[in-house]
């Protein structure tokens, strides 16, 4: 069955390692289609806004979308465009390559961020002069969802550990009544986990990476710890993400434009080959899903390198290395 997947390189290094990953799918899976849409700073300068209708619709209408980052236009693109496929859950894996200066070489965990409310619930008023507060939502519905969707990704990858990080000691009401929607899913599912503070899990994981597997986190939690990990594998340009609603997903590296190399032909396309890999495993492509990792895997490990890892080469030959890896 052939798959429709749109393509939205956006700006700067988006449009050098978008088109890269788009090659190393294609060259690994022939029954994807690319349908390739424009957002971001440049589609805003010519067209007068960032996300086009158009845009829209070919990302609605997709089975999933490739996104590379957008610039300055960051807010009106992505989070709009995070809600048209209605994602709910933001995964992002954090593994430590060989090849690459990782502080924690033995780190291979992945982080399920509940993705539409909490803090970041956009609820935020000013009381008087100098007072404003903000609306913390935690809901039954989307808690459910989140510890589902974690547990169900940890028995599906083979993590058998599920680790659940709150403040129900401080937020006793909301964080309170997300503990209780994990425990009600862990019951329902007969699947196991512990849950720990946020605070003590930030010093556990810089300590102790290796020891965790799956890490369900309420949104701004989820935020801040992944970016902690991140630091623990060494680098930007070889974290991937994906953004998982019911019928649609979209897949983006975790960096963003990196203007300081933009139109260089030298940014690290990792990160967004390994979000290629994520979409090919969401749309049930499991072995191809696991070519194009174990191909990005041996060039990081073998070279040849991109700068950002210390090597010499361009986007282009780490393009022409993974897919000389590929069957
Ligand atoms: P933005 O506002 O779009 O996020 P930024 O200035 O924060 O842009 P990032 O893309 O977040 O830039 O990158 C931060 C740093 O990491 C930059 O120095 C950038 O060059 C580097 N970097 C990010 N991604 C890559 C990549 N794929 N390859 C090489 N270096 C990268
Ligand atoms: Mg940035």
């Amino acid at each position: 069955m052939t798959h429709e997947v749109a393509v939205v390189p956006g700006d700067g290094i988006g449009r050098e390692v978008v088109p890269a990953a788009v090659d190393v799918l294609d060259a690994a899976d022939a029954s994807i289609e690319f349908v390739h849409a424009e957002a971001g700073d440049a589609t805003k300068a010519e067209r007068g806004e960032a996300l086009p209708e158009e845009t829209r619709k070919t990302v609605a209408d997709a089975d999933a979308t490739l996104f590379g980052a957008a610039g300055e236009t960051a807010a009106d693109v992505i989070l709009p465009l995070r809600s048209v496929v209605g994602s709910y859950a933001n995964v992002r894996p954090v593994r430590a390559y060989p090849g690459t200066d990782a502080l924690a070489p033995e780190t291979d965990l992945v982080f399920i961020r509940e993705n539409t409310e909490g803090v970041y619930s956009g609820i935020e008023s000013e009381i008087t002069a100098g007072v404003r507060t903000l609306t913390r939502v935690v809901t039954d519905e989307a808690s459910e969802a989140i510890a589902d969707f974690g547990f169900a990704y940890a028995e599906r990858n083979g993590y058998d550990r599920v680790t659940v990080a709150h403040k129900a000691n401080v937020m006793t009401a909301t964080d309170g009544l997300f503990l209780d929607a994990v425990e009600r899913v862990s019951q329902r599912r007969g699947a196991a986990y512990d849950a720990e503070l946020m605070d003590a899990l930030a010093m556990e994981l810089v300590m102790n990476s290796e020891a965790y597997g799956v890490v369900v986190c309420p949104n701004l939690a989820g935020d801040v710890l992944s970016d902690l990990a991140a630091g623990l594998v060494g680098g930007l340009g070889m974290l991937p993400s994906a953004n998982i609603g019911d019928e649609n997903a979209l897949f983006e590296p975790v960096h963003g434009t990196a203007p300081d190399i933009a139109g260089d032909g030298v940014a690290n396309p990792a990160a967004t080959m390994l979000s290629a890999a994520l979409l090919l495993e969401y749309l049930g492509h499991h072995a191809e899903a696991n070519q194009v990792r174990e191909a990005v895997e041996g060039v990081l490990a073998d070279g040849p390198r991109t700068p950002d890892l210390g090597g010499t080469a361009s986007t282009g030959q780490i393009r022409d290395a993974v897919v000389g890896r590929l069957p």
